[in-house]
């Protein structure tokens, strides 16, 4: 594996971890104060620091747990004597699989209503200091430990990945832009658009802000409106052609806002999460027309199994929202999905499905370094443009600033740049990366000052497929996306990697960046000796923008497939061929919505609930 462990194992709140919020508060009140900016972050920083290193003493409640009660551990579930037992103590009305971007808010919702039970394999995030500070981005996603927020994975294509391991799912773990999705993509998976107009709002009056606007995004504005993208659609949530700042769920202090925050508004008294609660199998009975789910088996953080049951009512319903990889997985290795492989992996086969794990899609991403001779601050995703050939332009800067992250490394959109590439890929053994971690202390500071300009291909049109490694639901199954199968995707890529090349040539960001406005070969250049993905690199890398994208392409994480509407489940999202289970996140999308999906995965969730609700009460339901 390519990177190496960088922080303290996040799994259990407790001392190292508390030890890590102290270090990164510390960080955050030195750099605050010396700098002598901005009384109150100061201020913040310090509460910050003096609440998180706070000692954990034994049974002392953590701060969060005042707020969220029904958090716990998943050791502390007591399970029912067996799954076969027909008495409904201790069953659920829904149990949802995966704490993630869709799986908090739709569990907040359906608790109004009915008893929920929340199962996610990973810990919590508003202790954890890798996912609550956004300078701490990069260093969340190269966090190799087995428990970490990130889970490292790499598809068969060659391209580095990660996927969520934490509550909050994909939220806790992201670059936090909140965009919504095109009323083209609504009207096409078939949404009632007044529900999904009062359901972004839910999500955004909650954990939704106005970023704090960096010079580094202001100069990528000006020079996308230079380059022609436009007009210019100021600060909205909406998809509009042209350029725009969108929204984000870092505060204006940094601090991450995440999904699980929707929890808050679940009613206490009917919803139960537990954490490190992985789910193993889903459990059905099969003694009707077709096997009914009644259950699921789980592990917790000691590894003891246990079983959790549905009430007998016909409309609970165990509902997997494990996100794009988890649930095709999941769902596999419970017995539905292609029968040959399952049966080579002696796995009971429940349902024949051939299209489970099918129709894996990546938009494909390629950047563009931009070096500057400015001073830089961290800065994620905040403009965007949005053009009429298909692809996105949107922009990050200034990783690995601070002397912490210099001696780490530095993530998929690695600012190495000439660095790595002197060992070549075959030759990366463990020992050489270990080398050349060693060698990079030296190196100075200037060699990371940068940006990157993105370029991400819209709704791509090459497709995949997920299959088992094994039966271990902990290890990941092997995904394969085929980037640039289809030619349109690569006519595509060609189109934006010019246009992002406009944009750094453009005299708005060489004002900026007060560096020389550089070939496009020599941009280019830059990009491929990056080494970015372990993809070979060809000699006519920067005279073939083809081949350019082909070798250069890395994720934006905006994966998603494998159960498919009108494939595996139907259009209200329940798995055809069985009963009382459906599937609520990214996995059930043809295409990624919006510039950048988080957004309408959570207004799925809640607007998911709220069908769920309408379709059980009818008007009691009030909605
Ligand atoms: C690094 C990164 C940056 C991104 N940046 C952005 C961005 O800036 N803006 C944006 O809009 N989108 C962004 N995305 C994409 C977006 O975050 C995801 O598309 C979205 O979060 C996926 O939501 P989901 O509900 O489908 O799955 P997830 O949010 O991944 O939720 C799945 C959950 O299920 C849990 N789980 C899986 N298997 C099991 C099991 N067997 N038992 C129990 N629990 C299980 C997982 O731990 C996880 O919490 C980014 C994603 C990543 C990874």
């Amino acid at each position: 594996m390519m990177y190496t462990q960088t922080k303290a194992n996040q799994r259990q709140p407790g001392r190292e971890e508390a030890a890590s919020s102290v270090r990164a508060c510390f960080f955050c009140v030195l750099r605050v104060s010396m700098a002598s900016v901005c009384a109150p972050k100061f201020l913040f920083c310090l509460v910050l620091w003096h609440f998180n290193s706070l000692p954990p003493c034994q049974g002392k409640q953590m701060w969060y747990e005042e707020q969220y009660p029904f958090i716990r551990n998943a050791s502390s579930f007591s399970s029912p004597p067996s799954i076969s037992t027909t008495s409904t103590s201790n069953a659920y009305d829904y149990i949802i699989v995966g704490g993630g971007t869709a799986g908090c808010p739709l569990a907040a919702t359906l608790s109004q209503n009915f008893s929920v039970l929340l199962l996610e394999r990973g810990g919590v995030p508003f202790t954890n200091s890798n996912v609550t500070f956004l300078n701490n981005f990069h260093i969340s996603l190269t966090d190799t430990s087995p428990n970490s927020a990130s889970q490292y994975f790499c598809s068969t294509d060659g391209v580095h990945n990660a996927r969520a391991r934490i509550l909050g799912g994909g939220s806790s773990i992201n670059a936090g832009f909140y965009t919504r999705a095109s009323p083209r993509f609504i009207e096409k998976v078939g949404w009632d658009v007044v529900l999904v107009n009062q359901s972004y709002p839910w999500v955004e009056k909650r954990i939704v802000h106005r970023p704090k606007f960096s010079p580094y995004q202001a100069a990528v504005r000006d020079s996308l409106l230079d380059s022609g993208v436009s007009p210019f659609n100021g600060f909205t949530y909406d998809h509009i052609y042209g350029t725009k700042v969108g929204g984000t769920t870092f505060d204006r202090f940094d601090r991450r806002h995440t999904a699980a925050e929707l929890l808050a508004s679940g009613n206490p008294d009917k919803l139960t999460v537990l954490v490190y609660a992985t789910v193993q199998k889903i459990v059905f009975e099969d003694k009707g027309k077709i096997p009914k789910a009644i259950g699921v088996i789980f592990k917790d953080e000691n590894g003891r199994q246990h079983e959790a049951i549905l009430g007998n009512d016909r409309h609970s319903e165990v509902i997997v929202s494990s996100g794009a990889i988890g649930t095709p997985q999941l769902l596999m290795l419970s017995g539905i999905g292609p029968k040959a492989e399952l049966q080579n992996l002696n796995i009971t086969v429940v349902l024949d499905n051939p299209f489970v794990g099918k129709g894996m899609v990546d938009n494909p991403m390629n950047t563009i370094f931009v070096p500057t001779n400015r001073p830089l601050n961290q800065s994620l995703i905040q403009t965007v443009g949005i053009t009429k050939f298909g692809v996105y332009i949107e922009a990050s800067s200034g990783f690995s600033q601070s002397s912490d992250s210099i001696h780490c490394h530095h993530g998929m959109l690695s600012a190495e740049i000439g660095q790595l590439s002197t060992i070549p890929p075959k030759q990366r053994s463990k020992e050489a990366i270990k080398a050349f971690l060693e060698n990079k202390r030296d190196i100075p500071i200037e060699a990371f000052r940068g940006g990157f300009i993105l370029s991400k291909v819209a709704s791509a049109w090459s497709a995949g497929e997920l299959r088992l490694n094994n039966t271990n639901v902990e290890d990941n199954p092997i995904v394969t996306f085929n980037y640039f199968s289809h030619p349109y995707d690569l006519q595509r890529c060609v189109e934006g990697i010019r246009l992002a090349t406009k944009v750094v040539q453009s005299q708005c960001f060489t004002n900026y960046t007060l560096c020389d406005r550089k070939t496009t070969e020599k941009l280019l250049n830059l990009s491929v000796k990056a080494n970015v993905n372990l993809i070979p690199k060809n000699a006519n890398d920067t005279k073939s923008l083809e081949q350019f994208c082909r070798d250069t392409v890395i994720t934006i994480w905006h994966y998603h497939g494998g159960c498919h509407v009108g494939k595996v489940v139907s259009s209200d999202y329940k798995v055809v061929g069985v009963d009382r289970l459906r599937v609520v996140d990214g996995s059930t999308f043809a295409e990624s919505p919006g510039t950048n999906p988080q957004a309408t995965l959570m207004m799925m969730g809640r607007y998911m609930g709220l069908k769920i609700l309408r379709e059980r009460l009818g008007k009691l339901a009030g909605i």
